[in-house]
């Protein structure tokens, strides 16, 4: 690969804050600025000249189209291309786009889900603008990030709730730092998302019906070797993963992603990318990029990039890590221990702050992240459980602990901690990022939200995050604002919220079947296993309640995204069954009654030379393969019955709930069967490569 000036080539493609301020007039460039810094509205006239800057910006680097793009309820990103062109009185056409086209876009959108939002014949939902995060050109088109509305004003997209929620977040933040002397523009939540995903040769996922459809192994016998060594973790990068790496790392820094750190995960074949942390609707637009581009660039290198959560049964799956944290727009970390004892009681008021939301919301934030696909991660040993807890690490656990109980704290100087007297000290990172079992990580200037699935959309948890915290920090608000001795009753009010509050605090390891039951029986936490548990949860009043009292969500938002969300489980496992049925009997089976042709008539032949001969091998192989296939039979009709049932169930709880307990045992009894069969057939006859043959066949 040519070599590359990394300076120039960074968001070389984005109409950012660069570009603007060198394109646009001082005027226009400042009342637009005002409108991404503080949401000051924006009127007709800059629209219209932003609008021009921008198509001759992006004409100029061979932009033909625009699109408004934008998150619906699928988790993915949509587009509509439409052409600049315009016809021109000469018989020739001009480059053409106005403010109009800017601001507002209407795309017929019937057929993404609304959950009753919107009846189809009033199908067209709105797209608007979002100008704090820069439009962008891909494959020749202008990109212009947008919300996703119905025509009453309801959101069909995961944008416009995230952007309400970092609003509710601003409001309550500020009247915080208000109490603390601190007048400030905006607070605004900043995200880095660490993605993790696998990379497998594409002649051989192509091979696999069950990749093509579902995006991971329905079957699969465990290869003689795994994990096991930890040789791939932070191991050497094969070379056509390099390849990869390096172009998919251009391509994001052209796109104005920061792209920053990249390695080999746990299991063989996985790899990490983390960014630069930003602000969190631009992080989110930024991730749902790098998925798409890393799904892009892996083709173009003759492998695809899989983003489910468990492509392989029995190696690690992937997830995602949303590093969260709150800050001023004059750069201070809301979550970064200050220099001075004020500065210090501020960041604990914070710190409280959260830990209350995480345990108020701990449904919320569970069910935010729910999906058929992180099912098979949560609580399954290699990612956090499906309980929500905190882990702040020891130093700050004893501060914490020195507040509760008035006594002295063994830091610098053994003294009853006086918030606002005393400082504390300064929290290395070393010590608080230990512990990779915790859902829920203070990571000495953040939190690590660990049990997001790589595939999830990260709009979604940090909603639910902005939304609760926002909350917490109303109550302390109404509190403290009318307080008249703010010192004390500050004290006080972080000293309650500990003790509350601490049953969801938790450093120790959160693997353990003992962590399972202390959290549930003693502490009284929730332990929603599965998305059927979680989801329905979003509908508690308490839920409900808080989330429109932040105007996050209206009600009928709130319950149309419940019913998305259970039909998206609902469908994505309907998928699954239906794809397990067709390989058994297309594929497997066909495939292990070769196998018993060749061993039938091989025993045959050989007894019909020699009398001598026993044909243990060939019988024994035989014998067994033979029982399976009857098994397999049997289950693979139970499976059909099922889904013959579900076809039956209309109302999607109901549904969701039979999935559950019902389907998703029958496939897995179906699979043990094939797999035991894979363990015995040559490979030869097997109609997929093997998991040995995807988890390590790329060099
Ligand atoms: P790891 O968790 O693998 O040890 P790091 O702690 O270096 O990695 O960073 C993880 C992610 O956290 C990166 O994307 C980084 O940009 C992000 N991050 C760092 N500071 C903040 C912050 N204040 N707010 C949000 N994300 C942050
Ligand atoms: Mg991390």
């Amino acid at each position: 690969m040519e070599k590359q000036n990394v300076p120039e080539l960074f968001g070389s493609l984005v109409f950012d804050d660069r570009v603007m301020r060198a394109r646009l007039s001082s005027d226009v460039y400042s009342s637009l600025r005002k409108t991404i810094d503080e949401n000051a509205k924006l009127n007709e006239d800059v629209a219209e000249a932003v609008a021009k800057e921008m198509r001759d910006w992006a004409v100029e680097r061979g932009a033909t189209h625009f699109t408004h793009w934008f998150q619906p309820l699928t988790g993915v990103t949509a587009e509509k291309h439409d052409s600049f062109i315009s016809p021109s009185p000469d018989g020739g056409v001009i480059m053409e786009f106005s403010g109009k086209e800017l601001i507002k876009g209407e795309p017929d959108a019937s057929s993404f889900p609304s959950g009753g939002l919107r009846a189809t014949f009033e199908a067209r939902g709105y797209t608007a603008w979002d100008p704090t995060s820069y439009a962008f050109i891909k494959d020749h088109t202008l990109c212009i990030p947008t919300a996703f509305c119905s025509y009453s004003g309801e959101a069909l997209d995961k944008k416009t709730p995230l952007l309400r929620s970092m609003q509710a977040l601003d409001k309550q933040a500020k009247r915080i730092l208000k109490l603390f002397g601190n007048e400030v523009k905006y607070v605004r939540t900043s995200v880095g998302p660490e993605q993790e995903y696998f990379l497998v040769d594409k002649e051989m996922f192509e091979k696999r019906p069950d990749l093509v459809y579902t995006g991971r192994t329905l079957f699969g016998a465990m290869p003689p070797k795994g994990q096991e060594l930890d040789d791939h973790y932070f191991g050497v990068i094969k070379p056509r993963v390099s390849a990869f790496m390096e172009d998919l790392n251009s391509e994001l820094w052209k796109l104005g992603i920061l792209a920053k750190t990249e390695h080999n995960e746990v299991a063989p074949a996985q790899h990490e990318l983390a960014p630069i942390f930003s602000t969190t609707n631009v992080a989110t637009d930024n991730n749902q990029l790098t998925m798409e581009i890393m799904q892009k660039v892996a083709r173009k290198h003759g492998m695809v990039c899989l983003l489910h959560e468990k492509p392989f049964a029995g190696v690690n799956g992937s997830g995602k890590h949303n590093n969260w944290s709150m800050a001023t727009d004059t750069g201070v970390n809301l979550l970064s221990p200050g220099a001075t004892p004020y500065e210090n009681a501020q960041f604990l008021l914070f710190l409280v702050a959260v830990i209350q939301a995480v345990d108020d919301y701990q449904d919320l934030l569970r069910l935010s992240v729910a999906t058929a696909g992180n099912d098979h991660r949560l609580g399954a040993n290699e990612a956090p459980p499906a309980i929500i807890s905190i882990f702040l690490g020891d130093e700050l656990s004893a501060v914490l602990d020195a507040i509760k109980n008035d006594t002295p704290y063994e830091g610098k100087e053994r003294e009853v901690l006086k918030l606002g007297v005393h400082t504390l000290p300064r929290f290395s990172k070393d010590s608080t990022d230990r512990n990779r079992t915790s859902p829920f990580a203070f990571t000495g200037n953040k939190f690590e939200f660990r049990s997001l699935g790589s595939s999830n959309s990260i709009a979604c948890c940090n909603i639910m995050l902005n939304a609760a915290v926002a909350e917490s920090l109303k109550q302390f608000a109404d509190k403290l604002e009318a307080s008249s001795d703010f010192e004390t009753d500050m004290h006080n009010l972080i000293k309650e919220t500990i003790t509350k509050h601490e049953r969801i605090l938790f450093n120790g390891n959160g693997y353990t079947d003992e962590w399972v039951k202390e959290a549930t029986e003693v502490r009284g936490l929730s332990n929603l296993k599965t998305t059927a548990d979680a989801m329905p949860h979003l509908l508690d009043k308490k839920n409900m309640d808080m989330l429109m009292a932040h105007k996050v969500f209206t009600e009928s938002e709130i319950q149309s995204r419940c019913e998305i969300m259970l039909e998206n489980y609902c469908k994505t496992i309907n998928i699954e069954g239906h794809t397990m049925v067709d390989m058994v009997r297309k594929n497997y089976l066909p495939a292990i009654e070769s196998y018993l042709f060749s061993l039938a008539q091989t025993t045959s032949l050989m007894k019909s030379v020699s009398s001598n001969v026993k044909c243990n091998y060939e019988i024994s192989t035989m014998e067994r393969l033979s029982e399976l296939t009857d098994y397999i039979l049997e289950r693979v009709k139970d499976l059909e019955e099922a889904l013959d049932k579900l076809k039956g169930i209309d109302n999607v709880m109901d549904a969701s709930a039979f999935i559950r307990d019902d389907l998703i045992p029958k496939m897995e009894h179906l699979r043990k069967h094939v797999d035991e069969a894979e363990m015995l057939s040559s490979e030869d006859c097997w109609p997929v490569p093997s998991y040995g043959k995807l988890l390590f066949s790329v060099y």
